[in-house]
């Protein structure tokens, strides 16, 4: 067959765009070459449906090694019970989940997406706020902080099965114990979704949710630093509170009713060759060089947030505890639409989102979020924060001065080449 050089040609653009661009996207980060590599391998072509040891396919025996071998470094990670690796992103993780433990029209509690939310948290427009009935918790106007007094006289009124904790958009570490005690004052399940700081969770930067929530999903593919995808964990496995139980009459446990939401719940076939690159991302993430990336992580966070404060800018909660940082530009007079817009210009890429009580509706917003798993991982240090910040400042404060972003756009990609993103790949 013909190489399909079109695509092959896209994929060297693509390349090139990551190469010479700064990437502030707080999901985003760049994997190792051999995580890359094993998502392009010929585990792609078996159909594993099921689990290790129990599929419902022949052949299996090598993909039961490797999502075995997931299963356990996970568990390793996060000292913990219980690990589910096939769910094919954090959506699916949390629709997983959801599937679960909850009846449609239940009630479940969440951060509302405007306060720094996600939309699997119970949003109108996805299968959360459809399937179940959706009620939110915000943050607090005067300190942008979670308002757990909100969210506790709602898990009062509205009694939810589920209280989701966690966020794309928020800066802060979470009171966990806090949230279960009203969990279990009400009887809701607490799931805490670290889609976002998994990796600094992952070494002890960020207080951990297993010890209070009942279930943790997450992506790989942010601050874990993994392929695309998501999980499922519990610190310990129980017996289900359904009363389900199997052919034999025994109380089937939690993880019987995870596993079977993932398969055949809600998906098919696993992707046998991203379980084999996660399995190798999380073999980093057990290094003590991956500690010395997420605390670099969390010091590049810190030193962008000052750099910003100096030079005039409202970080939300006024700074930031893990990798990312929610600005409200209202006082620069630039929406996130064009904030994001003409960083673009500059080869600076990050996202518009909304401030919390914002005035703006999500497609223009008041706020930009910027995050550093992504430059860290290509070798930046704090002393390039004020490179990075100055960049963004003086393009947004010359948002309609073409030659000026044209000039600034040269020195973003000059100041990049010193980072050398996949030298291997030529
Ligand atoms: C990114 C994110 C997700 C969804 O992950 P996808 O892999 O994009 O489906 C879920 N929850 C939170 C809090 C997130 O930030």
């Amino acid at each position: 067959m013909q190489r399909d050089t079109l695509v092959f040609d896209l994929i060297k653009q693509e390349l090139e765009r990551q190469r010479r661009g700064i990437e502030l996207i707080a999901s985003e980060n760049f994997t190792s070459l051999q995580v890359m590599q094993a998502m392009g391998n010929v585990m792609t072509n078996k159909y594993a449906e099921g689990y290790p040891g129990r599929r419902y396919y022949g052949g299996c025996e090598i993909v039961d090694q490797t999502e075995q071998l997931a299963i356990d470094r996970l568990k390793e990670i996060f000292n913990i019970e219980y690990a589910n690796v096939q769910p094919h992103s954090g959506a699916q993780a949390n629709a997983a989940l959801m599937l679960a433990i909850l009846q449609p029209g239940d009630a479940i509690l969440g951060l509302d997406l405007s306060m720094g939310g996600h939309l699997t948290h119970g949003s109108a427009v996805n299968f959360s706020g459809k399937l179940y009935q959706p009620h939110f918790y915000g943050v607090k106007r005067e300190d942008g902080l979670v308002d757990y007094e909100m969210l506790e006289e709602k898990a009062r009124t509205v009694k939810p099965k589920l209280i989701i904790c966690g966020a794309s958009a928020y800066s802060r570490d979470w009171d966990y114990a806090r949230i279960r005690k009203v969990a279990d004052e009400v009887g809701a399940f607490v799931m805490a979704d670290i889609a976002h700081p998994a990796g600094l969770i992952a070494k002890g930067l960020l207080s951990s949710p297993f010890e209070h929530c009942h279930f943790v999903t997450s992506t790989t593919h942010k601050t874990l630093r993994g392929p695309r995808g998501g999980v499922i964990m519990m610190k310990k496995d129980w017996e289900n509170p359904f009363g389900l139980k199997d052919v034999k009459g025994n109380l089937r446990l939690m993880s019987n009713l995870i596993d079977m939401a993932v398969f055949p719940g809600t998906q098919g076939g696993p992707l046998e060759h991203v379980i084999a690159a996660k399995a190798i991302a999380f073999g980093e993430i057990l290094t003590d060089e991956f500690l010395t990336y997420q605390q670099q992580v969390q010091k590049n966070a810190q030193a962008m947030a000052q750099a910003f404060t100096n030079r005039g800018y409202q970080i939300i909660s006024g700074g930031t505890d893990n990798h990312l940082m929610l600005i409200d530009l209202r006082n620069k007079n630039i929406s996130g639409k064009k904030a994001e817009q003409v960083l673009g210009h500059a080869d600076i890429t990050a996202n518009k989102n909304m401030v919390p009580y914002d005035d703006k509706s999500a497609f223009v917003t008041s706020g930009i979020r910027f995050g550093v798993a992504a430059i860290t991982t290509r070798g930046m240090m704090e002393d390039h924060m004020e490179f990075v910040v100055n960049a963004i400042d003086t393009t947004l404060m010359s948002a309609d001065d073409e030659n000026k972003l044209k000039e600034i756009k040269k020195q973003v990609n000059e100041f990049m080449s010193q980072f050398v993103l996949y030298p291997e790949m030529g």
